[in-house]
């Protein structure tokens, strides 16, 4: 009989899966089945061992990676799955402190602030404590030390911080009062959700009787990447068992910057004593090119422990290089590449084009559309950082929580009703003095002194809409209270009178909302939450809660991305996810290793670790790819400085000179040079004085950079050849034929 959890793995998948109670660790590099180890593992526990679905937590990096594991265990679980715990642990984070809001000091219905809020309230504190903004402190230096803090979960009074660092004790000053803010407000921040349960946890014993062992088996995916708060709240979860199950390939680590820590992984088997460690060496996800090509940039990192992966694959494309003269020609050649990859069987939606920072997608999106070939940006947060989704979803918190003074100053005056700048400052004075949130400072409109008439009636309207919003919005379905919001605050009827092309837009936007909302609803409907017996009295969060719990939570890798079209994203947001082919771009120095022009390493030993991640998300990058894999850069590169745009020469990044040559079809380093192909990639041959071991990588002319690169496309009518991968079909195209295909 075919068995569907256990027939697709090998030998060491299986052992993983099969493992019975207590610590497992599956150390393993990319594209071995570690994901895949973790899904048939909750397969065979829930289907075979008769553990039941909520009793089961799995944890992933990115709502992405989550929806696919649930797809995934979907197909072998059937319903049952959606009972699973399956999310990120920031989703799991609100949801816990959504059931435990009590205990928290909460209402169920809690908004979630995002790195926007956060700022605007940093800045807002800052003012007051009169810590000038700017020099020698930023509000984003001062945010950044807050969020390292909360990974930590250290508290504001448990902060140390040395006499003469001027930024971070600007950060501790502001952070006592950050938490009196958001206490004020009801709310909490990206950081609280991870932090406020794991305190809850270690210090309330009605939580913790709640919580601990509630969950028979813990599973984590991407396990490199978490930070302290995180590892304490999987070992505060855990029943006295310990059944939990992470897998992660320290090779894979990029958040660092972010406070994760890649010991957590490294040091595993001595946190949990007794673990089973399994290793997985094959894979299955790319070719041997591929495989060979990320290894040779792995191994160069100066920490790592040595693992190397082989394929039972046979043959190979060799991998491709596209050079552009700059930013724009890259692009261009770029776009030839995805077309490629298309002609030579690929589907639009299993190619992506990754880079190092969001701001090189620019170029590239106005080469896509030049030729017409469908793609999507995946960045999840950029529509609902347009400027009236937010003041909607402002609205929208407010309606919930009307405490929450940051929403409240962002929409009192919009749409615009004669709130003005001075009468916000006095309404705030006026609050402060007493120490109470804005919301309920209005109820006493006519005891603020000095406002005038219009501003006095304009501020009871608001308040009395404000008021009749929350009465109601709890009640009713994410869409409906959306609906309520947008026509009641008379957003949209105004946009509608404004008329002009933008503010139709605009509308549109909000539209877009709404449309998001109830497809939220109908998502709701069939998948009821998790709930097991334990779980039956516990109250629900209305379901706007939790659809801007949602929107709270899109990180930047988390867009859905729609079927057909080519996968635009960081190399971050790339983690986990893997395509046919795969452009990784901007491989120079300063772009890919990214160096951040205005931050100095702490010392010699910070500047190695950051080559270090540098080289890990390059290997990520490469490691996406099953098929096809572009490297493309560009000569010169415009950046937009304080001083205008300027020019910068750039040098091919160091991580190219990792490759050797025969990876890419290209004769051996001694061999001489073939005659040019038109459209071949560039010659790469080693230079008199390179070391050895170190190809240095020559473009057509002598001195390297200076040579008109080759033909970029066959131009109309024109017959073009590609280079002919090894053990692929070769492929003939022309130019008009190729238009057609977008
Ligand atoms: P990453 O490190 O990038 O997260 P991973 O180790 O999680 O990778 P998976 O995504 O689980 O790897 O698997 C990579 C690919 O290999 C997937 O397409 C998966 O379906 C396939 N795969 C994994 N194990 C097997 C197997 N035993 N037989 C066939 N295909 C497999
Ligand atoms: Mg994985």
């Amino acid at each position: 009989m075919p068995d569907p959890i256990l027939d697709s793995l090998n030998d060491a998948q299986r052992e993983a899966v099969l493992h019975g109670e207590g610590p497992l660790l599956v150390l393993a590099g990319a594209g071995s089945g570690k994901t895949r180890v973790i899904v048939h593992r909750v397969a065979q526990l829930v289907l075979r061992q008769g553990v039941m679905p909520w009793h089961v937590l799995c944890v992933t990096f990115t709502n992405k990676a989550a929806g696919e594991m649930r797809e995934r265990l979907e197909s072998l679980l059937g319903p049952s799955a959606g009972q699973l715990w399956v999310s990120t642990f920031h989703a799991f984070g609100a949801r816990f402190l959504r059931r435990e809001a009590a205990a928290a000091g909460l209402d169920p219905s809690f908004p979630i602030y995002d790195t926007d809020d956060q700022l605007r309230l940093v800045k807002q504190l800052m003012g007051e404590l009169k810590l000038p903004e700017g020099e020698p402190v930023t509000a984003r230096d001062v945010l950044s030390c807050l969020d390292r803090w909360k990974n930590d979960a250290l508290r504001p009074g448990e902060v140390r911080v040395g006499d003469l660092d001027v930024e971070r004790q600007a950060a501790r000053t502001v952070y006592a009062r950050y938490e009196q803010a958001l206490k004020r407000a009801g709310a909490a921040d990206f950081g609280d959700l991870l932090m406020r349960p794991l305190h809850l946890l270690e210090e309330d014993a009605g939580v913790r009787a709640r919580w601990a062992g509630r969950f028979r088996h813990v599973l984590v995916d991407e396990f490199q990447d978490t930070n302290h708060a995180q590892v304490r709240l999987v070992r505060l979860l855990l029943g006295p068992k310990r059944n939990v199950c992470v897998v992660g390939d320290d090779d894979q680590a990029i958040y660092r910057w972010r406070g994760a820590d890649v010991s957590n992984i490294l040091d595993f088997d001595r946190e949990y004593e007794g673990a089973r460690v399994v290793k997985l060496e094959q894979n299955y996800r790319s070719t041997r090119p591929i495989l060979d090509a990320a290894h040779a940039v792995i191994a160069k990192a100066h920490r790592r422990r040595d693992k190397k992966l082989w394929t039972a694959q046979e043959g190979g494309a060799p991998l491709a290089l596209v050079v552009g003269q700059d930013e724009h020609d890259e692009a261009e050649r770029i776009a030839r590449a995805v077309e490629v990859a298309h002609a030579q069987g690929a589907a639009w939606d299993a190619v992506a084009v990754l880079y190092r920072t969001n701001a090189q997608s620019r170029p590239v999106e106005a080469a896509l559309r030049a030729r017409r070939i469908p793609y999507v940006v995946v960045r999840g947060t950029s529509f609902y950082e347009r400027a009236e989704v937010k003041d909607a979803a402002a609205y929208l918190r407010l309606a919930l929580t009307p405490r929450s003074d940051l929403d409240l100053l962002r929409v009192v005056n919009r749409p615009a009703r004669g709130v003005g700048e001075r009468s916000v400052e006095r309404l705030a004075a006026f609050a402060q003095d007493r120490g109470q949130a804005l919301f309920d400072a209005l109820a006493e409109v006519d005891g603020i002194p000095e406002l005038t008439p219009r501003a006095r009636k304009a501020l009871g309207e608001f308040r009395a809409l404000v008021a009749g919003l929350h009465e109601r919005v709890g009640e009713l379905d994410a869409g409906l209270a959306v609906q309520e919001v947008l026509t009641r605050s008379a957003m949209i009827d105004r946009l509608k009178e404004e008329g002009t092309d933008e503010a139709v837009e605009r509308a549109e936007n909000l539209m877009e909302l709404l449309a998001a909302a109830r497809e939220f609803d109908e998502a709701q409907a069939g998948r009821p939450e998790a709930r097991g017996a334990e779980d039956a009295d516990e109250p629900t969060p209305p379901p706007l809660a939790r659809f801007l719990e949602q929107i709270a939570l899109l990180g930047d890798a988390d867009a859905p991305t729609p079927e057909g079209r080519v996968a635009l994203m960081t190399l971050h947001a790339a983690k986990g996810l893997e395509f046919d082919a795969v452009v990784l771009t901007g491989l120079e120095e300063g772009v890919l290793p990214y160096r951040r022009p205005w931050r100095r390493p702490e010392s010699a030993d910070a500047s190695l670790a950051d080559d270090d991640e540098e080289r890990r998300l390059c290997y990520v990058g490469m490691t996406r790819a099953r098929r096809l894999l572009t490297l493309s850069l560009a000569r010169r590169r415009m950046t937009y400085g304080e001083s205008g745009p300027t020019f910068h020469q750039q040098e091919p990044s160091r991580f190219l000179g990792d490759l050797p040559p025969e990876l890419f079809g290209l004769p051996t380093l001694a061999a001489p040079a073939p005659a040019p192909v038109r459209a071949a990639p560039p010659r790469i041959r080693r230079l008199p004085g390179a070391l050895e071991g170190e190809p240095v990588i020559e473009l057509d002319g002598e001195d390297g950079f200076s040579a008109p690169a080759p033909p970029s496309a066959p131009r109309a009518g024109e017959r073009g050849r590609l280079a002919p991968p090894r053990g692929e079909p070769h492929v003939e195209y022309d130019a008009d034929e190729q238009r057609g295909l977008a």
